[in-house]
């Protein structure tokens, strides 16, 4: 069996195996990229029909290229996001295989590198980087059960309001997905519950600017951890519509009904915790601090951006908040299906290194991990909050790309013949 001999392998061609191989190609480090469906494949079968960018033209994209046919602060829809990363693979020559899996990468024992076991064959390897993406493995906790005439999915596997079951729907999550989901419902005349968790809520504008214009300006792309005791806690932008403020309050006003946190289900009623005002408050105070750092901003720096006192008026708490449901039965609710908007993990079973934590985590410093040569781009946080993000996953790729060539000189470094001198 022939082995096929490669510097370094990336796996997963989706934005971040798109960047890594841009800077490997800058680094002068020759790669493969594998990628065992087409590129950018997530934005094109994983997401629902209308899904847009969460930011503008201008902002969510790479640097080497401007999205073709629109306007800078237009939201590029799934499609156009994947066919953008498909032109920009090509523009950049990369070397990208798509229909190959990576099984598995194994450690060569006794000497550097790895052996990677794929469906197309095997590779030796010096390097791999797991370019696989963060929001890979939707994540359904076990909480609906014994109730097969309610369909359950995840947002994975909703595509639009035509393909639900007539009656009402309940969805669970409100970050980005939950929250854009359960609005479409509404709007196309579903009854819509929605379990609503703690959550950030970024104004989509404010004094005319976008939000991922003040994220950027503020230095907050840029952060290196998520502040205290927000880790875990789900931001809900949307760029529907032409971009607006995700509102809890407008959304009730319009007939949906909040709840808080789902809990426990007892074959017919599920329960809730009482923590609906208490998120929808902690979604405001992020909100409102996002405002005055912004106020602040523009007063020390002189700039002129109008005022905005609009912003600041949040409508009176609707009665599912004041009064909220504890338990709902799902059939009498009308209840036919349940949309889990309830985030993803990830897999790296094929990755057979020990570098992961007691949760299958990444064990890592800025993607660099603790096993040489196996690196990770794409993650959450990796370097900052926008490395799990279309613009920011590029520059960790950079980042990656040093590390690479620089253990390269390190390998190929050989002392001079000192007697010759
Ligand atoms: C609903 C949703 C909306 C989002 N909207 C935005 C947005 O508007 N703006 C933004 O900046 N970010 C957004 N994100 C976040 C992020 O940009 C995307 O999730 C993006 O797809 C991540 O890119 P990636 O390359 O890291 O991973 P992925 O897109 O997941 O790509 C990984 C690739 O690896 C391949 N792969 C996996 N395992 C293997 C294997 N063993 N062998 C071979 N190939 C493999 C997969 O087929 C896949 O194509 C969104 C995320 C979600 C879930």
């Amino acid at each position: 069996m022939s082995i096929e001999i490669v510097d370094t392998l990336v796996v997963g061609a989706g934005q971040a195996g798109v960047a890594m191989s841009e800077h490997l190609s800058k680094a002068g480090v020759s790669h493969l990229v594998l990628e065992r469906n087409r590129i950018a494949e997530r934005w094109r079968t994983q997401r629902w029909d209308s899904l847009v960018a969460n930011g503008p033209a201008w902002h969510d994209r790479f640097p080497g290229m401007a999205f073709p046919n629109m306007g800078p602060d237009s939201f590029p829809t799934k499609e156009a996001i994947a066919d953008y990363f498909e032109a920009y693979a090509k523009q950049i020559d990369a070397p990208i295989r798509c229909g190959v899996d990576v099984r598995s990468v194994e450690r060569h024992i006794g000497r550097s590198g790895f052996r990677v076991e794929t469906s197309d064959g095997v590779i030796e390897a010096q390097n791999v980087v797991a370019a696989t993406g963060a929001f890979q493995v939707p994540i359904v906790p076990e909480l609906v059960s014994n109730a097969p005439d309610i369909v359950q999915m995840h947002s994975t596997q909703y595509r639009n309001p035509d393909q639900l079951a007539e009656g009402a729907v309940l969805v669970i999550g409100a970050g980005s997905s939950g929250t854009q989901i359960a609005e479409e419902l509404l709007l196309a005349g579903r009854r819509v519950y929605l379990s609503v968790g703690p959550h950030d809520r970024p104004p989509r504008a404010y004094r005319g600017r976008d939000f991922c214009w003040w994220l950027g300006i503020l230095g907050k792309w840029d952060a290196e951890t998520p502040g205290p005791g927000t880790e875990h806690v789900t931001i809900a932008v949307s760029g529907a519509r032409g971009g607006y403020t995700i509102d809890f309050r407008r959304l009730a006003g319009q007939g949906m009904t909040l709840l808080g946190r789902a809990v426990s289900f007892d074959g017919a009623a599920l329960a809730f915790s009482e923590d609906l005002a208490q998120n929808l408050a902690r979604g405001d105070a992020n909100y409102m601090a996002l405002l005055d750092e912004a106020d602040d901003y523009v007063a020390r720096n002189g700039i002129d951006l109008p005022e905005d006192p609009e912003a600041r008026r949040i409508a009176p708490e609707p009665d599912c908040v004041a009064n909220p449901i504890l338990s709902l039965d799902l059939r009498q609710a009308g209840i036919r299906t349940v949309i889990w908007a309830t985030g993803f993990t990830s897999d790296y079973s094929w990755l057979k290194v020990d570098i992961f934590d007691e949760r299958g985590r990444p064990k890592h410093q800025r993607g660099v991990s603790a096993e040489r040569g196996i690196y990770f781009l794409g993650l959450p946080w990796q370097s900052r909050r926008g490395s799990s993000f279309i613009w920011g996953v590029w520059h960790d790729a950079k980042h990656l790309a040093d590390c690479i060539s620089t253990q390269r000189k390190y390998d190929e470094y050989r002392p001079s013949n000192r007697s010759g001198e």
